[in-house]
């Protein structure tokens, strides 16, 4: 809904000679951040900033001076109707649930480095295999990854060790073959806002990880979620991997923000990458800390046996060693509120 030149989440108007004063502490009281707009007629109302708390609109029609009370309607009805839990390949994610593991190499390089790392990876109680066989990357000359073969070797290595497998669809010519392979389909940062590719994945109709994109907004991110549960994807998780800040000391900026309101107030399930969000491994385990504390139903992060020789980012990996010691020192996952 738009108010003036901001959105907002209601629009409050007021009885004739309402404390206007009055009405506003009320407001701010209850965590509403509001604009108040006189038509110039005598008629006054209140808009509520979408970055206000969550408030119940029966209990704001019982002040005194407040009219009606108009709610937006929401932009994602589907995924507002999967609040709570979702399953995938047998896997819970969510409320009363503890949290998942998601992780692996960031590209499958040879069938014998993804058999290694899911055997070690398997051990310590992680559920899904990870890795890209289509890679996104910036420059057009790094390793593009190694397509299909890779998507047959990353699937048996996760078999061999009863590990689900998530992995990216690029593009909307490899969505089939991506999905025959996938438990849960990734759609990665760069292709949030690929709606095309959306529909495709979608059409497949397995669950997909979807990656914010690293300039979109919440609800931008959860539009590209209605785009896929409207064509036809069962479960949508979504993924905050960072997004685009000033500062380059980290690669991205953790939105957790983003994470406990995603989490807390629409219920909805949230994984979160740290390994991409920070780009560096020194960060990985505080950051898997912090997101677990903000509401994340999973983690997920890149692993490699040796960093140092990785075809793809590598700065960021962890060796299955610090991953091991990273779920040591963290104990048993909390279960969701
Ligand atoms: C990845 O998971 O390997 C990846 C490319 O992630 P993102 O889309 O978040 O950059
Ligand atoms: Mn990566």
């Amino acid at each position: 809904m738009l108010c003036g030149r901001k959105t907002c989440s209601m629009i409050i108007t007021v009885t004739p000679n309402a404390d206007l004063e009055r009405l506003r502490r009320d407001f701010a009281a209850r965590g509403l951040w509001t604009v108040r707009h006189d038509d110039g007629r005598g008629a006054t109302v209140f808009f509520v900033l979408p970055h206000s708390a969550s408030s119940d609109p029966e209990e704001l029609r019982q002040l005194p001076g407040v009219a009606t009370v108009t709610i937006a309607a929401s932009e994602h009805p589907l995924i507002d109707d999967q609040r709570g839990i979702v399953e995938v390949a047998g896997v819970t994610f969510g409320s009363g649930h503890p949290a998942v593991w998601l992780a692996g190499p960031c590209s499958v390089e040879s069938e014998e480095s993804i058999d290694a790392v899911a055997r070690r990876l398997a051990q310590v109680g992680v559920r899904f295999l990870r890795g890209g066989a289509f890679k996104p990357r910036t420059s057009p000359y790094a390793f593009q990854g190694n397509g299909e073969p890779a998507l047959g070797w990353l699937a048996a290595a996760a078999r061999r060790h009863d590990l689900r497998v998530v992995t990216e669809a690029l593009s909307e010519a490899t969505v089939e073959v991506v999905a025959g392979h996938a438990d849960l389909i990734q759609v990665g940062s760069r292709n949030m806002h690929n709606f095309a590719l959306l529909r495709g994945v979608a059409r497949a109709r397995k669950p997909v990880l979807l990656k914010r994109g690293m300039a979109a907004t919440i609800e931008e991110w959860l539009a590209a979620g209605e785009y896929l549960r409207l064509h036809g994807a069962p479960a949508v998780l979504f993924c905050e991997r960072g997004i685009r800040s000033f500062d380059a000391m980290t690669r991205n900026l953790l939105d957790l923000s983003a994470v406990a309101l995603l989490t807390h107030q629409y219920r909805l399930p949230v994984i979160v990458d740290p390994s991409h969000a920070a780009g560096r491994r020194d960060l990985v385990a505080p950051l898997t800390r912090a997101a677990l504390a903000a509401g994340a139903c999973g983690v997920m992060i890149e692993t490699h046996d040796d960093p140092g020789r990785a075809l793809s980012d590598g700065p960021q990996a962890l060796t299955a060693t610090d991953f091991e010691r990273l779920i040591d020192t963290l104990g048993p996952l909390p279960s969701l509120p």
